[in-house]
């Protein structure tokens, strides 16, 4: 037993107060709660300090792909911390961060060829806006320097991420702070930004926008961004089939650089390993982060077309390199565990049981269709959002202050989930292995919660 597991609980609750400054937390609101402290985790629970089991909703922050402290991932990090733990990727290769690279580009988007590793989902984003830049640059186009994305986009906390964000009680106090990108229409069907109330019928009158867009701006767009299928953060906005595709053609159309980030869509969470796949749409960059270690380690790596990549290929002296670098780039665990757990979705044939998984979900999903204050049920792959409102017939939403969807959460732990929302949206984001009994527990619990919230 881990030496901590014998520490008190309240001892660990007051120190966590004491030291500890949480993320997107009212640390006032923290200080009045009793937070679990999380010591163990095995398979799809998380355990706390007092032996309670958690069903995670969320894969722990969206990152969890095989279940909680896996033995084969757990062998794979120890045998690789017995050979090396890390040695750095500027002026050395690494024998662990070739042979991800390499598996990388075999299950990428056709086109995709070069893997630029570095360690979170912002830094993925930031070297994909810089190439993208830099790349206009070497063509000779610098005037090429802004970026269209959508609203409610996120892409990260540092500030280019957040400059290219579209979510305003997330961006708006940075504001000063970040430079200006070109907002489009969200394809967010149930509050369509374009005033359509038929998805069917509107012939996706946001992609016209977005051309709009992309004529009037084109001599100094440099890339569109954007989360394909699924906007995450947003509130679990599910995009209209062939809507990605449509940006694809547009970018194309104007030569603007599509950069996807598949951070959250990324390994297998849309049903397909790569969001993208399901359009069969390359992007020019992509961004990957949170499931590729499996939820592990922190690491990431923005991929490239050739294209791209041969822009910056030049003599020293004409400074076509790409400056950019972190300490981190390529560590050797994360890339082991990264190798391994591509492994385990061809072993355990992952792919097949989130498309199983996601047809239980979807059937699950319904029953809460006649609830009166579910508004919208919005689903992609084993990715869910659950949009509670006031009025059903108006869409009224709740006021924020009502903190619904965190009532929901805490309502949830009692039935044995945790689980955390976006606004007053309930979010369904379990392990991809989660198991049919556990999924089906999950749901129960949110539904519970759900009722007790809104009656
Ligand atoms: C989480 C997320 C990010 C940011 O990743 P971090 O690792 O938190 O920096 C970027 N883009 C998307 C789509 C995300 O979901």
């Amino acid at each position: 037993m881990h030496a901590t597991e014998n520490m008190p609980t309240a001892q660990l609750q007051s120190w966590d107060k004491q030291y500890v400054w949480h993320p997107f937390t009212q640390m006032q609101d923290w200080l009045a709660e009793e937070p679990l402290v999380i010591v163990r985790g095995e398979g799809s629970w998380l355990i706390d300090s007092d032996g309670s089991r958690y069903l995670d909703g969320v894969a722990s922050m969206w990152t969890n792909v095989h279940g909680h402290s896996h033995p084969a991932l757990n062998k794979a990090l120890a045998d690789q911390a017995a050979r090396l733990e890390h040695s750095t990727l500027l002026g050395l290769a690494g024998e662990q961060s070739i042979l991800l690279a390499k598996q990388l580009i075999e299950i990428a988007p056709a086109g995709l060829r070069k893997v630029f590793y570095s360690d979170n989902g912002s830094t993925a984003v930031e070297v994909g806006l810089k190439m993208a830049y830099q790349y206009h640059c070497h063509k000779g186009e610098p005037q090429r320097s802004r970026f269209l994305r959508l609203q409610h986009a996120y892409h990260g906390d540092t500030i280019g991420s957040m400059s290219v964000g579209g979510i305003s009680i997330y961006h708006d106090t940075f504001k000063p702070l970040l430079f200006s990108t070109i907002e489009a229409p969200a394809p967010y069907c149930y509050r369509c930004p374009m005033g359509q109330s038929d998805p069917a019928a509107c012939g996706m009158a946001c992609l016209e926008a977005l051309e709009q867009l992309m004529c009037e701006h084109r001599e100094y767009l440099a890339g569109m961004l954007m989360e394909p299928l699924l906007q995450g953060a947003g509130g679990m906005l599910v995009h209209p089939a062939g809507y990605l595709k449509g940006v694809r053609q547009l970018c194309d159309r104007y030569g603007v650089l599509l950069i996807t980030d598949e951070v959250a869509t990324g390994f297998g969470r849309t049903g397909s390993m790569f969001a993208c796949q399901q359009e069969g749409v390359t992007p020019d960059i992509m961004a990957i982060s949170k499931g590729l270690c499996a939820g592990y380690l922190p690491l990431a790596a923005t991929l490239a077309t050739e294209e791209i990549y041969q822009a910056f290929l030049g003599n020293y002296a004409e400074l076509k390199t790409f400056f950019h670098g972190h300490t981190f780039t390529g560590n050797p665990l994360a890339c082991a565990v990264a190798l391994r757990s591509l492994e385990l979705f061809e072993e355990t044939g992952l792919l097949e049981s989130v498309g199983q998984r996601s047809k239980q979900l979807t059937a699950l999903l319904q029953q809460l269709e006649d609830h009166p204050h579910v508004g919208n049920l919005r689903q992609c792959g084993l990715a869910a959002g659950i949009e509670l409102v006031q009025d059903k017939a108006t869409k009224a939403a709740y006021p924020w202050e009502e903190k619904r969807g965190v009532r929901v959460c805490q309502e949830a732990r009692r039935h044995g989930v945790f689980s955390r929302p976006l606004g007053n949206t309930v979010v369904v984001f379990p392990p991809l292995a989660i198991t049919e009994d556990e999924l089906a527990f999950l749901m129960e619990g949110l539904n519970k919660a759900i009722r007790v919230v809104t009656d």
